[in-house]
């Protein structure tokens, strides 16, 4: 059965979608830590970064490079943090590998309990404001 993320990457499930390549896609997370909390997708569904070929990892690291920055300065320069849940055992929750991107403004805390959800049409300003900073 096809990862949620593959439904997404398909069209078949609607997300706010940051960027596209052949190979992977971005878009925010439904449930953010923060807000532009935003996940790194490659479109071949595998389960572990390590089971991505050394072209396939590569893609995904210069995507990651790409929407980081964008993510970063849509909050004026924003620290962040990148995480992978590598497998349910290291939380993994969604069985299709992919990066999380997480603002950092000053203060704020770390933590999967610390969720929000967006209002009503606030994803889309989210979306909107980090794709004006992607630089290609
Ligand atoms: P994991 O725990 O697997 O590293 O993270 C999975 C992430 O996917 C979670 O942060 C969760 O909020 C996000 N997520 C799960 N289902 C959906 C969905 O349907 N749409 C979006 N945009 N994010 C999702």
């Amino acid at each position: 059965m096809p990862s949620i993320f593959s439904k997404i990457i398909a069209g078949e499930i609607p997300c706010e979608k940051i960027y596209e390549t052949e190979k992977e896609m971005a878009f925010l997370d439904i449930l953010p830590v923060a807000t532009g909390h935003t996940l790194v997708v490659p479109k071949r569904e595998v389960l572990r970064l390590e089971d991505l070929t050394v072209a396939e990892a590569s893609s995904l690291m210069t995507a990651m490079k790409i929407i980081a920055k964008a993510v970063s300065q849509a909050y004026g320069g924003v620290d962040y943090n990148l995480i992978l849940n590598n497998g349910p055992g290291a939380g993994q929750e969604v069985p299709h590998v992919h990066f999380h991107i997480i603002p950092r403004p000053e203060g704020s805390f770390l933590g999967f309990k610390n969720r929000h959800k967006y209002q009503d049409g606030e994803m889309r300003k989210v979306g909107n404001q980090i794709r004006a900073c992607i630089e290609a």
